[in-house]
């Protein structure tokens, strides 16, 4: 019955969720109706007491106060909550040859060539001049349009079959189709109109009539293209889950709800989402700025006795982590790619991971194995499943998390999420039993002493 209540908060999760934006803004929502209020709007905080920071909309960090002086560290669950997608640029809107199109710079690491022909939607916020934000949401109700990027028929694409399939589309081809008119209106040189552009003007009156927005606003918009639809089950059993932002939508719910769903702490618990891991962990929303730090300041100086920068430290320093994020599902498809013995499968529980990284671990955060040994010890008493897992074979490739920017602190950080197949691609897949594996450790790991 969890299991069904769970599942079923996760899809919504993922359907209201599909921009850091819209994450961190449905996190707030729900945390304020458990109780969190604004750190800010607190001027002292008491054990028990549960609040939430956020920066810039695209990132939030949640705290329950435990019972312990804070210097003797937090157990935090850090996550990111941005995805691979195609960002809208700041000038998008061309006309060619009677279509109109929307350019995009793609964000993370993708195929480009996963793209095209999909069902696309659009979403994120314009921000105008007089200081309002238009709110943008396109393609994901079945009355609205669709977007999407065009392909070469088979018939023509002898040249582009012998391609790398890095080279199948270009990323400066990846742009959407807005609209399009017919080659008479367009070049009617006896019509009043001798615009070659009067698609392109058809599609700013609709920008204008419905959203209230001029062509020179997108300089000031944060648009991002994202494939169309809900979260689905997939398979006839109905075991795993398809949907767009698994990676890693899917550890940023599980952390959350383990948060929300426990008290009593003894350790002050914590739920970080950060924004841009997907590009370095940049910027003023990603794991490498000062966002986490300064949060955790910001809580000290609202705690009984004085605030001091070494107490920070020590906070920081003492903190237990889980960097919440996944790893690449075993694939049977492809086999070769994978050391089996050190491969996470769909349906094995959470995986833990001791170190990240590429090529002789370089950029990894390695995890203390005095670290992972409690962590066993946790898990081995429960019904919950955990595997140790590295990221495909030695030398084929690798990634990096957030991990290596927590260890700074000289906290004990080890990477556990979830497993997931086709990573990175428009539609990701997941199992269900490992969303209630990681949820499940995850409420454990926050009470851990
Ligand atoms: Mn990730
Ligand atoms: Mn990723």
């Amino acid at each position: 019955m969890e299991n069904k209540n769970l599942i079923f908060d996760y899809k919504n999760f993922l359907n209201n969720g599909k921009t850091e934006r819209e994450c961190v803004s449905q996190i707030i929502k729900t945390a304020e109706e458990a109780g969190f209020k604004n750190l800010y709007n607190a001027e002292s905080l008491k054990t028990g007491d549960k609040v939430y920071i956020q920066k810039m909309n695209k990132a939030v960090a949640l705290f329950t106060i435990g019972s312990e002086p804070i210097e003797k560290g937090m157990n935090i669950l850090g996550a990111h909550i941005d995805s691979p997608r195609l960002d809208v640029k700041q000038k998008p809107l061309y006309e060619k040859d009677f279509i109109v199109y929307l350019n995009t710079h793609y964000y993370g690491g993708i195929k480009k060539y996963q793209w095209v022909t999909l069902p696309l939607a659009v979403h994120g916020v314009v921000c105008k001049k007089d200081g309002t934000t238009v709110k943008i949401s396109i393609g994901e109700d079945e009355n609205e349009p669709v977007f999407c990027i065009s392909d070469i028929l088979p018939h023509l694409a002898q040249e582009q079959m012998k391609e790398k399939a890095s080279d199948f589309i270009s990323g400066e081809n990846l742009d959407l189709i807005l609209g399009s008119t017919s080659p008479e209106e367009s070049s009617d040189e006896k019509s009043e109109n001798k615009d070659k552009s009067s698609a392109k003007n058809e599609i700013l009156k609709i920008l204008k009539d419905k959203y209230n927005i001029d062509e020179k606003d997108f300089e000031s918009a944060e648009l991002e293209v994202v494939p169309a639809g809900n979260a689905r089950d997939l398979g006839l059993d109905s075991s795993l889950i398809l949907a767009y932002g698994q990676d890693d939508r899917s550890c940023a719910f599980a952390s959350f709800k383990a948060l929300l769903d426990s008290s009593d702490f003894t350790k002050t618990a914590c739920c970080l989402c950060v924004d841009k891991e997907e590009i370095g962990s940049v910027g003023a929303t990603g794991m490498g700025s000062h966002f986490f730090e300064n949060a955790v300041a910001e809580l000290i100086a609202r705690l009984p006795g004085e605030y001091s920068e070494l107490k920070l430290r020590r906070c920081l320093a003492e903190s237990n982590m889980l960097s919440s994020d996944v790893n690449a599902a075993y694939d049977p498809m492809n086999s070769n790619l994978f050391d089996k013995d050190n491969a996470s499968f769909l349906n094995g529980g959470i995986v833990f991971n001791k170190y990240t990284g590429s090529r002789g671990k370089s950029g990894a955060s390695d995890a203390n194995p005095e670290f992972i040994a409690k962590l066993r010890s946790l898990l081995d008493g429960s019904q919950i499943k955990y595997q140790m897992a590295e990221l495909g074979k030695v030398d084929q490739g690798g990634g990096g998390t957030i991990a290596y920017l927590a260890a700074k602190y000289g906290m004990n950080v080890l990477d556990a999420g979830v497993s997931v197949l086709s990573m990175h691609a428009p539609w990701e897949i997941i199992a269900k039993k490992d969303i209630e594996y990681a949820y499940k450790a995850y409420k454990l790991f926050l009470n851990l002493e």
